[in-house]
């Protein structure tokens, strides 16, 4: 596949991918698509010797979140042409390519995302979970926590079913299942997520 059939493969809207083609179509940059992989969303490679850039993106993001990550890695390979491998990965020079690339393909963002976008790019972190913002846009609304870390009388989510945790018995909690109406003893280490009412 030639880089033009790998930017129409991916999985995102048209007008994203008409930035993407504005960016790299005219490149050798390598895509590829990757598994959903848990320690990272994507990644920039560059071998000197072989004269290769590789860029890649875990396949299961939204379109949006996708984008934003591929825009995240091409801003690595801009960067790396323009100014060599001996500046940070994550320095001045890259947060002033990655955020001048969020503002000029805003628009291929959802309409809701796009001030929060723009207020990140003034100056966009090197994770997701160091910006409150991408973190707000882009993780799962829910919070997995530890029970203990769960106020008495707060509800959660344990699996399907509902709870509300009631007392402490030993290391355990006592837990009402506010569907069956009936107690359980929960560990105080079970990961449940916090049922947030007001978001
Ligand atoms: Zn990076």
């Amino acid at each position: 596949m030639n880089i033009q059939e790998k930017i129409n493969a991916l999985p995102c809207s048209v007008f994203q991918k008409k930035w993407i083609e504005n960016w790299i179509g005219q490149s050798q940059v390598e895509l590829k698509l990757s598994r959903d992989r848990k320690t990272k969303l994507g990644d920039y490679r560059h071998w000197p010797k072989k004269g290769l850039d590789q860029i890649s993106v875990n396949a299961n993001l939204e379109p949006d979140f996708f984008f934003f990550t591929l825009t995240h890695e091409i801003a690595h390979y801009f960067c790396r042409k323009k100014y060599g491998q001996s500046i940070k990965p994550h320095g001045v020079e890259w947060k002033a390519c990655f955020g001048q690339m969020i503002v000029e393909s805003i628009s291929a963002y959802s309409l809701e995302k796009r001030p929060q976008l723009l207020v990140y790019s003034l100056s966009p972190t090197a994770t997701l979970g160091g910006s409150k913002i991408t973190t707000e846009l882009f993780l799962k609304k829910t919070d997995h926590v530890y029970l203990e870390e769960i106020a008495f009388g707060e509800s959660f989510r344990l699996g399907t079913r509902n709870f509300l945790k009631v007392e402490k018995r030993k290391l355990r909690y006592l837990c009402k299942d506010k569907d069956k109406n009936k107690m359980y003893l929960v560990g105080k280490n079970a990961l449940v997520e916090k049922i947030e009412y007001d978001r």
